[in-house]
């Protein structure tokens, strides 16, 4: 098949995500390796997302697809009563590396289910049903998982169900660099203090929270918020969850991103990199006393698929990948020459405002004057944006280009050069932007 041959068939035979399906322009993609995706025609581009986030180790990595393939030959399929050794080697390997009291796992196909089950595992324990998010937050697509988003995937969406209440995340929309994070921090739990007194505190089952928000703009925690909002929480019987889907595994320079914070969540989810996506797998893990909690009560959820060997198989191999050839101290020493590269070229070009990276996660903000008002507003496109992502494209770098900013998230297996011509291309598109700041 040629790549028209495949777009059509795709576009004519199937569903494309968060579209209507005739605005989609898809990349055709024969094969991918480490840090690239090829078209049919040999086109060549860098992955600067990871794809969702998620392709952590990079793409294709030998070891991963050995290990595959070994599983296909051992046991393909049981049911989720069954133990197998897979399943319980990997539990044990996440044991001893969830830091904390979070020693045990349920396994779903991806992170909406993780958080879905979450939430269960969360109003069956406190016995109460209320749950706290945050509105710069991003959960999932299943229907529980809109209502707890709060970006602006919720809002078609809505109405959901009873119970879901939104608050503000701690940094404001229009924050500056500079700000007086304590302070910001202070106000905010103060304010959240409120809320749950309105609220009725002890309605309130459990707390969601992106440990580092993702989509909605790589925002590491204001300093002490983490800790400080746990310490909150535990005041009045509410379970903090940390949503690591997209923060963990490695993404930030630590395997979770809680790492960073000095706490431990009552429950953490993941998926996306567990399997570095080569297979759909997400976990919920709870700290011991739920655990226990479960071990007399029954846990109400359930999945056909829920601890498949292949998926759990290759979580172990990709698991190993990342640590065996080092890619924590990659992400960590790479974000490095990735916060100078943005730094070079928020000085260079008056369209940047600024970029923000934690490890190899990171976004770049653009401006359309030096008011620094964004250059496409919130839930909104403009024609520069627009220009920004063809520029991408024809140039051969893949990435996510959404309202006013800009995705660096490549696989953190990416070498200094490799992340050096990314920015090359970056520094070029730059010039395209520049030419709509109004000065
Ligand atoms: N939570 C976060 C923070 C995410 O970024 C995502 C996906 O992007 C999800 C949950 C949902 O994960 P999935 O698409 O695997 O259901």
């Amino acid at each position: 098949m040629n790549a028209d041959e495949m777009i059509e068939l795709c576009k004519k035979h199937s569903m494309y995500t968060w579209s209507a399906g005739n605005a989609v322009s898809p990349i055709p993609v024969e094969r991918a390796e480490g840090v690239f995706m090829y078209e049919p025609s040999g086109k060549r581009h860098y992955d600067f997302n990871s794809q969702l986030m998620s392709v952590n180790i990079g793409h294709h990595h030998p070891k991963v697809r050995e290990a595959m393939k070994d599983q296909v030959d051992k046991l393909l399929y049981v049911f989720p009563g069954t133990a197998t050794e897979v399943r319980a080697r990997l539990s044990k390997k996440l044991a001893g590396l969830v830091p904390g009291n979070i020693n045990t796992f349920f396994y779903t196909l991806g992170g909406a289910e993780a958080n879905e089950n979450a939430l269960k595992a969360a109003r069956y324990y406190t016995g109460r049903h209320k749950i706290l998010s945050r509105y710069r937050s991003y959960h999932g697509a299943t229907n529980a998982c809109m209502q707890l988003t709060g970006d602006p995937r919720r809002i078609p969406n809505e109405p959901g169900g009873a119970g879901f209440v939104k608050v503000m995340d701690p940094w404001p929309y229009n924050y500056k660099f500079g700000d007086d994070e304590e302070e910001i921090t202070r106000n905010n739990l103060e304010y959240l203090e409120e809320v749950i007194m309105y609220e009725g505190h002890d309605q309130i089952a459990a707390m969601f929270v992106e440990t580092i928000t993702g989509t909605n703009g790589v925002l590491a925690p204001p300093k002490g918020y983490l800790k400080g909002l746990k310490e909150l929480l535990s005041k009045y019987g509410i379970l903090m969850i940390c949503d690591e889907v997209m923060a963990g595994w490695g993404r930030s320079g630590k395997l979770f991103a809680f790492e960073h914070y000095d706490f431990v969540p009552d429950i953490v989810t993941f998926a996306k990199g567990l399997t570095s996506s080569y297979m759909p797998l997400g976990a919920m893990g709870v700290s011991d006393p739920i655990a226990e909690h479960f071990k007399t009560n029954v846990f109400w959820g359930g999945l056909t698929y829920n601890s498949h060997p292949l998926a759990l198989r290759t979580a172990e191999a990709a698991i190993d990948v990342m640590l065996e050839e080092n890619m924590l101290e990659n992400a960590t020493q790479l974000g490095k020459v990735m916060r100078s590269e943005m730094d070079r070229l928020t000085e260079k070009h008056p369209s940047v405002k600024e970029g923000r990276c934690i490890g190899l996660f990171g976004m770049m903000d653009l401006q359309k004057n030096s008011q620094g008002e964004r250059m496409a507003p919130y839930n909104g496109t403009s024609e520069a944006m627009g220009k920004l992502g063809a520029f991408f494209r024809e140039n051969g770098l893949f990435t996510f280009v959404r309202w006013g900013s800009f995705m660096c998230n490549p696989p953190l297996c990416i070498t200094e050069e490799q992340l050096l011509e990314c920015f090359e291309i970056i520094d070029r598109g730059l010039d395209v932007t520049d030419q709509y700041f109004e000065g």
